[in-house]
């Protein structure tokens, strides 16, 4: 049985997001969506809003779990026993940044190995920064994330006023 970890900050999950971890499915029997709790990092949704998104709009891809993870990817990894980690890849501005991350976490444990991605071409400029940007300022999102989640970004900021 193949396993592959997906990680990322997740603040919201976006249809980028939502394509990676289907194209993970696609060449692993098992992915799971890992999503960093960083104290040091500000995210506009709490850990628990994060992970309850994931869990809501991947409820029906079979093989898709949603798990967290604080310090180490790499001890989380030996934890549930994986080897691989997925990152979406979408412009050279990513590359530098993802590439640190691959090597370090080789560095640290060499049985983890990171398979990038090529972003889809519609989503190759989407990111959660940006919808939370675009939501922020009343925009239309519907392009960018499911309902579920467009809905939470209306709220947040509702309650920011
Ligand atoms: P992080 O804060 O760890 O970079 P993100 O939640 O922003 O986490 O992203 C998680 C993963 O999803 C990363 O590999 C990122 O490159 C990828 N990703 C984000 N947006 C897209 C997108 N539009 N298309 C493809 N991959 C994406």
């Amino acid at each position: 049985m193949t396993k592959a970890i997906v990680p990322g900050s997740f603040d919201p999950v976006t249809f980028g997001h939502l394509d990676i971890i289907q194209r993970a499915k696609r060449l692993f029997d098992q992915v799971i969506v890992a999503v960093l709790e960083n104290q040091s990092k500000t995210f506009l949704f709490s850990l628990e809003e994060r992970v309850e998104m994931l869990r809501e709009v991947t409820k029906d891809l079979p093989g898709v779990s949603v798990d967290f993870f604080s310090g180490l990817l790499v001890t989380y990894m030996k934890k549930v026993n994986a080897r691989v980690i997925v990152r979406g890849l979408r412009a050279l501005s990513d590359y530098e940044y993802e590439l640190q991350m691959a090597l370090t976490n080789h560095e640290l444990d060499e049985e983890v190995e990171t398979i990038f991605l090529a972003s889809s071409a519609r989503y190759s400029f989407l990111s959660s920064r940006m919808v939370k940007e675009v939501a922020s300022m009343g925009g239309r999102i519907s392009d960018f994330v499911p309902p579920f989640v467009e809905e939470k970004l209306r709220n947040k900021f509702k309650e920011r006023g």
